[in-house]
């Protein structure tokens, strides 16, 4: 997919102002003094999302020899991303799926097998999406609103399916390439010449991937861009409409 111009008052962030929400607090009396503030990195809006919000989006897992070090990163840079699941891994390895839950990220259908979905007839186009959307649910609770077809390959047949079952699909801005053998710098390189409201791909898999993460997020810092959720409905990167889930001591 091409990247694309921006376009103009089409997409203004809101930024969460977390220093003011707590005065506010105060003074209405809502809030001790004494309680602690939350750890600094705990979420993705700290106060200087002045930029807006891009959305960092791992496909493909999740992955026993990866995923827990994956989410271990995201959580200790602060982010919380978007992870395109594959069903088939998902069902192999629910205590995975429930830690993605538990780190806070947004948990999306990436199909059953991974195939190329336009060259299947529409049932089976209907089963690899169905499938994955009821394991997902069962094992987090929430049916996925988001949906991205392998490879990137979609049609007007995979689009209606996918919408018929209640998720938006979701392609990307920004390809890392992450899974050809890319060390980290060349990853990072590619992800920060992600916009505002843009989305980035990269891969629950790769090492490099997961090493990328720290200086990823200094460079969005540094522009006062914030990692975000993609919203169903414009398939941009938006502040988060929920809140994460403290970090664990
Ligand atoms: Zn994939």
């Amino acid at each position: 997919m091409p990247r694309h111009a921006p376009v103009p008052g089409k997409f203004t962030p809101a930024c969460r102002r977390p220093v003011l929400a707590m005065a506010a607090a105060l003074a209405a009396g809502l809030v001790a003094v004494a309680t602690p503030a939350a750890p600094a990195a705990a979420t993705s809006g700290d106060g200087h999302c002045e930029a807006g919000y891009v959305g960092l989006t791992y496909d493909d897992g999740p992955t026993p020899e990866y995923t827990l070090r994956l989410l271990s990163a995201l959580r200790e840079n602060g982010v919380r991303a978007t992870l395109f699941n594959i069903g088939e891994k998902a069902e192999k390895n629910e205590d995975l799926v429930v830690a993605e839950k538990e780190a806070g990220m947004w948990i999306a259908n990436h199909s059953w097998s991974h195939p190329q979905l336009t060259k299947l007839p529409e049932d089976e186009i209907e089963s690899e999406l169905q499938r994955t959307q009821d394991l997902l649910e069962t094992f987090t609770g929430t049916a996925p609103v988001l949906f991205r077809p392998p490879y990137g390959n979609t049609n007007a047949t995979v689009k209606e399916i996918a919408e018929g079952l209640g998720m938006a699909e979701i392609l990307w801005d920004v390809d890392t390439r992450d899974w050809s053998g890319k060390s980290a710098e060349e990853i990072v390189e590619e992800a920060v010449t992600v916009q505002s409201g843009e989305i980035v791909l990269m891969h629950d898999g790769y090492a490099a991937t997961i090493e990328a993460i720290p200086a990823i997020m200094e460079n969005l810092r540094s522009r006062e861009l914030c990692p975000g959720m993609i919203s169903p409905t414009t398939g941009k990167a938006v502040e988060p409409a929920d809140e994460a889930a403290p970090v664990s001591p």
